[in-house]
């Protein structure tokens, strides 16, 4: 089972995925919990190249999709596919959604092209859920700024650009919605714990 949590800024992926981590492993699940970009050694300079740049230094778009996609290739090709192979349970903070969402949507390179790139990346492996933490980027981008991590990074986009993305990844969740569960970010973090485990358990009754 591979279960993908999605949102923009501060909209509590952690939270849930630690959350729905530590209810599996509870169940004596092989659990396996990942992120984009950064789950591994390379994935972790990958990661600090792309989020320690600036606009200046890269102003192509291309160039950062194409890097946030090495990062996919190398993490679906040494993390995700071996933990699904041996039947573990992976949940990632992130996945192609982010690139369709930030890099198509946000930066506005065609969302088609990120999707053939994502999919070719990844050998078209598609999660089986993705959780949609839903937020109003003013709530998630307070939040972030109350934890001070990376504002400065974040404030460099415009409101704009993280409505851009707010509403790809709506976008996406409507054109899908089988494989989608949508919750309002804002919900007290137990409720939105809940709504996660009751769908999760609907993939894994034997
Ligand atoms: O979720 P996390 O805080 O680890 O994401 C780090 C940052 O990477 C996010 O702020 C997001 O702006 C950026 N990102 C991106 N495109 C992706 C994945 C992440 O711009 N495909």
């Amino acid at each position: 089972l591979f279960v993908v949590f999605e949102g923009g800024e501060g909209a509590g992926k952690s939270t849930q995925l630690a959350a729905l981590a530590e209810r599996l492993r509870g169940q004596g699940r092989d659990v396996v919990v990942t992120r984009e970009p950064g789950a591994t050694g390379v994935g972790e300079r990958i990661r600090s190249l792309v989020l320690g740049t600036t606009h200046d230094d890269m102003p192509s778009p291309r160039a950062e999709a194409l890097l946030y996609a090495a990062d996919r290739a190398h993490h679906v090709a040494t993390v995700v596919r071996p933990a699904l192979v041996r039947g573990a349970v992976v949940v990632s903070d992130r996945y192609v959604d982010s690139s369709l969402a930030y890099q198509g949507a946000g930066r506005t390179l065609p969302v088609d092209e990120v999707s053939w790139l994502s999919s070719w990346a990844t050998g078209g492996l598609k999660p089986d859920l993705v959780v949609l933490l839903d937020v109003d980027p003013r709530t998630g981008l307070g939040r972030v700024e109350a934890r001070n991590e990376g504002a400065d990074r974040l404030e460099a986009e415009s409101l704009a650009f993280h409505e851009r993305v707010r509403y790809a990844f709506l976008d996406l969740a409507a054109g899908d919605p089988k494989r989608y569960l949508v919750l309002d970010a804002s919900r007290p973090v137990d409720e939105i714990a809940d709504a996660v485990a009751r769908r999760v358990d609907e993939f894994l009754v034997d």
